[in-house]
């Protein structure tokens, strides 16, 4: 049995886990990477937000993330057909960034990965970690490699297992997710949208012309090439017979635009599916352990908030988990649980008024570019869930509710 010892070990080097090793590192500490698959590999995720530049800054990726040539993002498109809006980041009432990146993650997160090596982390490949034991010095991490079975030891654990959720299990957290089962189908494919009427500095998110539970996403990458996915409610997807593929594809020819977009784009990968994926805990940290990104709380891929939120749990853990290993007491609800959640609860209130339907209103019919409740909508959308100067961070299901009912 392989056996270390580490200040601190991460379960997976997704961009959560990633994320928090490069900082970690940086600060001195002898940190692991512990990764179940090799990489690259594919996960889901795609178009970032510009909240996100903020934390690759800070852990100074922003020179890598350049060179790589990633398709630039500055904004939302949004289409049922009869209805088309166009939200651009600059618009936004917060400070920061107002443009980001569309990018394929077998890519971005190998750059990630590669960062935190290069920071000093010790980053393993094939390490399925099954359990976890906790007492004084810290937390035991054991599992298998590809040649044989590991022991380490660490004085603080981080998951960052993303959908392998691997202490969420472990300790029994999981609580029931505030959404329903949703599902979703999903391809890479090769394009013409340089010969159509396309702006591919934006994501395109199309609401389905007669069934507003169903919407897609196109996210175009730098090479022609894109992602395209559909998010369906169970229900609806049964009444598609056939393949992922032919199910996909039967729901985008309901669609004008969509379908006019993507005549004659070729699958480049087989359609995937998820169900399900929408998650949340009991509990986000204790003195020996705390859950970033995915392995957390996910909500729903609507705003792609998903790798956002996994960069803001991985620059909230450093300083208390910093101050604890100096020797400080930390009071990880206050210093790290509550503070996330702000931003993830004002994306939960944004998410359930998007099926609700008053957030489709809304962005269809928003109010004028001047009008600072439309700023402040922006910044939601570009990320900015966690500026507490913005009344749809703290209060956002009042304001929400007044501006739709403006709107309706
Ligand atoms: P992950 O990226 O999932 O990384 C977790 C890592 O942990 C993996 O590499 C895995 O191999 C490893 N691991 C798992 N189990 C173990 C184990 N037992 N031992 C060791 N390692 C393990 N987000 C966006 O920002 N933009 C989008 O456009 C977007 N679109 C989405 C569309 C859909 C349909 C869905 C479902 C999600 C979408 N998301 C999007 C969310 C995004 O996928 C996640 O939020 C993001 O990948 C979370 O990053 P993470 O680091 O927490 O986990």
């Amino acid at each position: 049995v392989n056996t270390d010892h580490f200040d601190v070990i991460v379960i997976g080097a997704g961009p959560a886990g990633a994320l928090a090793s490069i900082r970690l590192a940086q600060e001195g500490l002898k940190v692991c990477i512990l990764e179940k698959s090799t990489f690259p590999r594919f996960v889901i995720g795609e178009s970032l937000l510009p909240q996100s530049m903020v934390f690759m800054e800070k852990a100074g990726l922003l020179p890598r993330l350049e060179a790589a040539g990633f398709q630039y993002k500055d904004g939302a498109n949004f289409s049922d057909d009869r209805r088309f809006s166009s939200i651009k980041f600059s618009d936004k009432f917060s400070e920061g960034p107002a443009s980001t990146y569309q990018v394929e993650r077998e890519k971005f997160d190998a750059l990630l990965a590669d960062a935190a090596v290069d920071a000093g982390a010790d980053l393993r490949f094939q390490q399925d970690v099954r359990s976890v034991e906790f007492d004084q010095a810290g937390a035991v991490i054991a599992g298998e490699g590809p040649d044989s079975a590991f022991r380490h030891t660490a004085r603080f654990l981080v998951d960052a297992s993303g959908y392998g959720r691997v202490l969420p299990r472990l300790l029994k957290l999981d609580a029931p997710s505030d959404f329903p089962v949703r599902h979703a189908l999903f391809t890479h494919v090769e394009e013409q949208l340089s010969d159509r009427p396309f702006d591919r500095n934006k994501i395109l998110i199309t609401v389905h012309p007669t069934c507003r539970d169903i919407w897609f996403w196109l996210i175009p990458f730098a090479n022609g090439k894109s992602s395209v996915g559909a998010v369906v409610p169970p229900e609806e997807l049964q009444k598609y017979p056939g393949s992922a593929s032919d199910k996909l594809w039967a729901i985008i020819n309901e669609t004008t635009e969509l379908q006019d977009l993507l005549q004659g784009a070729k699958e480049l990968r087989p359609v995937g599916e998820i169900s399900g994926y929408s998650s949340k805990v009991s509990r986000l940290a204790g003195p020996q352990f705390a859950l970033l990104g995915n392995a957390g709380e996910f909500l729903d891929p609507v705003f792609s908030s998903g790798v956002t939120v996994a960069f803001k749990s991985a620059d909230l853990l450093i300083d208390p988990l910093m101050r604890q290993l100096n020797g400080e007491t930390v009071d990880w609800e206050a210093d790290f649980a509550q503070p996330l959640q702000l931003g993830v609860d004002c994306f939960r209130v944004f998410v359930e008024a998007w099926y609700r339907g008053d957030l489709q209103d809304i962005i269809f019919n928003p109010p004028s570019d001047e009008n600072p409740i439309k700023q402040m909508i922006v910044s939601i959308l570009a990320g900015y869930a966690w500026d507490e100067r913005n009344p749809f961070v703290t209060q956002g299901r009042r304001y929400l509710d007044m501006v739709a009912q403006q709107c309706a």
